[in-house]
């Protein structure tokens, strides 16, 4: 796994969990090609996002891109709406997260395409 140089301000943990958490996490990461760390986090911000502790200051959506600033990331970042209709986090390398959670939600122009099928949500 590829080490980050944390920032200053930033906590460092230190977790222990059971082998079996520690292999599923493993294998979910592979998949999406990110680090388990990296994994982690963007699991952290989904249970964030659903759970009222979000701040999106900024959002464009032009052509196939939805632009996010994320409040808790301190960064932007840009969901894909791909050929299938289904909306990609370029941040968690997922289609399931905390951003797409808040676009389809939160951003008006998002949930009405979705009503109307233009994006996917399953
Ligand atoms: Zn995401």
């Amino acid at each position: 796994m590829p080490r980050t140089t944390a920032a200053p301000r930033d906590a460092v943990w230190t977790l222990r969990l059971r082998r079996e958490i520690d292999e599923i996490l493993e294998r979910e990461a592979k998949k999406r090609g990110v680090s388990k760390n990296d994994l982690v986090k963007s699991i952290l911000l989904d249970w964030a996002y659903r759970n009222g502790y979000n701040k999106v200051l900024h959002f464009n959506f032009r052509n196939t891109t939805i632009t996010l600033w994320d409040f808790l990331l301190n960064q932007t970042v840009d969901l894909t709406l791909m050929e299938d209709r289904r909306l990609f986090c370029e941040h968690c390398r997922a289609y399931s997260c905390g951003h797409i959670y808040y676009a389809l939600t939160s951003i008006p122009e998002v949930a009405r395409k979705a009503r109307r099928g233009e994006i996917r949500t399953e």
